[in-house]
């Protein structure tokens, strides 16, 4: 039971000049003293006229903005729970999730005003508190904060009280709110700290949507933690963020994003003389990342740091240290210094082999207690403490793990697993290749053959017959694609993990 301490707090009393976070839409920006002087007050509003009680909680629907981490901090002081919600779902599925996790109150901002009436009025939720992008002085949310001249002090709380639920992205079946407590996201703060280099000094581009994991703690919280300054996107624009990294004057130090932000980066006109060396630390994760985008910013002087992690673990579990990034490019490195990694078989034993593959379960302080509501699901994923992560990996003869792919994702042919993540490393080294993902379809013969999904190059071209010829060369016969598929784009979710499902209902609904 260690007590939870008040971090904006403390970085208000020892450096209240600094600059905690830049909204880049408004162009407001607070300092650590302004942003726990406004956390503060929010909490009084929360527990005073906004009418929670410890452990209520409190619903965001909105686009990248600092009330954001405001909200999120106030909830951490008021004692209440943080709950930040996906834009990109559809109002029923909010709906799904409002009724899960039965908020008191729902902040919106203005340009979801139509799905918030509404999920007020589905969900019998009577508060709904706007949320102004530009922050204007007269705007409700602004005078909320001002309504309030006494800042609530930290409640008393111990690292297992709840912080935040999450609702993972639902790449398969109903979303499942999980339970962050204030000690995950201290344990991620101190794991995840030090391989990526975060101290006063960091200055953190954040780009990913704050209502996940990515977006929260890689590295923004982690950032807060140690003092720096985070600067807020509303949404990623790969060119704005291009030239943001760029500009060595602007003082940016670290930058995060799921392999997507790199690929869309590296196609714009401006990354052709791209020098990313006076960057601390660029990391990657969310999804695999193909060796090829590593190998490319490395021409442009910078070793991306690969990580591995989830919603589920706050989120980092295994990182590669950013000076092996090119040397050991495709491995997510080692377990993070709090936390236990293993990898169990299809029958329930350890892997103890180099090149074996597992199912990944992980154990420590960053991990998960359960989903809200879901004894269920929590008996199936948690065996003592362990959480199943539902990823497949194998570790190397160093003790490097390789997330292979999703554990669900693999498909059979002819015997032999393949796992797409694989297959689609090879497609993306294709020059004209923009995009790859593989999916298994259904034959005859095999039981499964792959299929490779490609999204082209502006105005570049390629036959089947090259595709497959290049896989050929690269890959074990099982693992070369049958068929080509060309697409103007992937189906992917808010966080940029492509949707293999949707994919294989398009191919399906094609062939029938
Ligand atoms: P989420 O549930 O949205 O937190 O996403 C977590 C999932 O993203 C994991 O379970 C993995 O399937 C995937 N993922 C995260 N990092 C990586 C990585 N470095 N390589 C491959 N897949 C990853
Ligand atoms: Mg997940």
């Amino acid at each position: 039971t260690i007590k939870v301490y008040d971090w904006l707090a403390h970085h208000a009393r020892r450096t209240p000049e600094k600059l905690a976070q830049h909204d880049l839409f408004s162009g407001r920006r607070f300092t650590y003293a302004e942003m726990n002087l406004r956390a503060g007050r929010l909490a009084a509003w929360l527990r005073g006229e906004g009418g929670l009680a410890q452990g209520g909680r409190a619903a965001v629907l909105s686009h990248n903005t600092t009330d954001m981490f405001d909200l999120q901090f106030a909830c951490a002081k008021a004692g209440t729970v943080f709950v930040p919600l996906n834009w990109r779902l559809a109002v029923a599925e909010l709906e799904f999730i409002i009724k899960d996790c039965t908020p008191e109150i729902l902040f919106y901002s203005s340009e979801f005003s139509e799905e918030a009436q509404t999920l007020g009025k589905n969900c019998g939720l009577s508060r709904l508190v706007e949320l102004d992008p530009q922050g204007r002085p007269d705007s409700t949310f602004e005078q909320l904060i001002a309504g309030q001249p006494e800042p609530l002090p930290h409640a008393e709380l111990v690292h297992d009280d709840l912080l935040t639920i999450m609702f993972t992205s639902g790449t398969t079946g109903h979303p499942k709110g999980a339970m962050i407590t204030h000690g995950m996201s201290f344990w991620n703060a101190v794991n995840l700290g030090g391989p990526a280099h975060v101290t006063t000094d960091t200055c953190h581009l954040a780009v990913l949507p704050l209502f996940h994991t990515g977006g929260l703690n890689c590295y923004a919280n982690v950032a807060f933690h140690a003092g720096g300054t985070v600067l807020v996107m509303r949404t990623f624009d790969p060119g704005q963020a291009l030239d943001m990294l760029l500009d060595r004057q602007g003082g940016i130090t670290h930058f995060f994003g799921v392999p997507s932000h790199y690929q869309f980066m590296s196609l714009q006109p401006a990354f052709e003389k791209a020098d990313f060396s006076h960057l601390t630390i660029c990391g990657v994760g969310g999804a695999p990342c193909p060796v090829s985008v590593i190998e490319l910013y490395g021409q442009h002087g910078v070793s991306i740091q690969q990580g591995y992690g989830m919603t589920e673990t706050s989120p980092t579990v295994l990182v590669l240290d950013a000076a092996d990034g090119i040397k050991r490019a495709g491995s997510t490195g080692l377990p993070a210094l709090h936390t236990e990694v293993r990898l169990v078989d299809e029958q329930g034993r350890d892997v103890t082999r180099p090149g074996e593959i597992g199912e990944i379960w992980v154990k420590g302080p960053n991990v998960t207690p359960g989903y809200w509501n879901r004894p269920d699901a929590n008996r199936e994923s948690i065996t003592d403490g362990w959480l199943h992560t539902g990823d497949a990996a194998r570790f190397d003869e160093d003790g490097f793990y390789y997330v292979v792919d999703r554990w669900k994702d693999m498909f059979i042919s002819g015997g032999e697993n393949v796992y797409p993540a694989e297959v689609e490393n090879v497609l993306s080294r294709l020059p004209q290749v923009a995009e790859a993902a593989v999916i298994g379809v259904p034959d005859e013969k095999w039981g499964e053959v792959g299929m490779a999904v490609l999204v082209l190059k502006e105005g570049a071209e390629i036959g089947e017959a090259e595709v497959l010829q290049h896989c050929g060369a690269n890959l074990a016969r099982y693992k070369v694609p049958k068929s080509v598929r060309l697409v103007p784009a992937l189906p992917r979710n808010a966080t940029g993990k492509i949707l293999k499902r949707v994919l294989r209902d398009d191919v399906t609904a094609e062939a029938g």
